[in-house]
């Protein structure tokens, strides 16, 4: 069996595998002059044995080729605490996890453009469900800093996060899979100190028997 380096979703990354099967189909279009070719592979991985369907696409006026797995590549793995998460929220705030959701279909499918517009809108949205609509961005976001969901520090990366979304959706910034990453990261790292830590310190309050004062 033929080898090749591709993508598994059990093992985290790129992996040696096996061509259990190959079928190759070219075509071209005589009005436009192209051509091109559609490989569909079906691989094993050599260490877990997982199973994957890998299509790519050759283009002659396109420099590189397109690659899709089926299942579709899982490039980073979705948080722990996520399903955590669907059970802390209040129905009113049950969009974080939706959001979220959608985010990561849009990560797995290397819509980046989309995911980064996701992520901006999941932050402007968490500010307001915590603290109503001050009219902009920088008023919401100073006020989400001065009710002490974010430090200062964290406040200039959300800053950051809103204008990489905000380019992206207004000045044509096309932002690479690292930056893409980057956001996700603040925005689940936002999501869990504003869901999830805020309701372990309640649970823990509530346990913690309060202070007898020495008489
Ligand atoms: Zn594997």
């Amino acid at each position: 069996m033929d080898k090749t380096k591709a993508h598994c979703n059990t093992c985290g990354g790129d992996r040696n595998h096996g061509i259990a099967h190959c079928e190759k189909a070219s075509w071209s279009d005589d009005e436009y002059g192209v051509h091109g070719d559609d490989t569909y592979e079906m691989l094993k991985c050599l260490g877990c044995e997982t199973i994957t369907l890998r299509h790519t696409s050759w283009v002659s006026a396109e420099d590189d080729v397109r690659i899709s797995y089926f299942p579709q590549s899982i490039f980073r793995p979705k948080p722990k605490w996520l399903d955590a998460l669907w059970l802390e929220l209040s129905p009113t705030d049950l969009f974080v996890y939706e959001l979220l959701g959608e985010i990561y279909v849009a990560l797995h499918n290397d819509l980046k453009s989309l995911a980064a517009m996701g992520v901006r809108s999941l932050i402007e949205k968490v500010m307001i469900s915590k603290t109503g609509d001050k009219g902009t961005f920088a008023k919401n976001l100073a006020e989400f800093e001065n009710l002490g969901f974010v430090s200062t520090k964290q406040k200039e990366r959300i800053e950051a996060i809103l204008d990489a979304g905000h380019a992206t959706i207004h000045r044509d910034f096309k932002p690479a899979l690292s930056d893409v990453i980057t956001l996700v990261d603040m925005a689940e790292h936002i999501v869990e100190t504003v869901y999830l830590h805020e309701s372990k310190i309640t649970a823990l309050k509530k346990r913690v028997p309060p202070r007898q004062l020495k008489t």
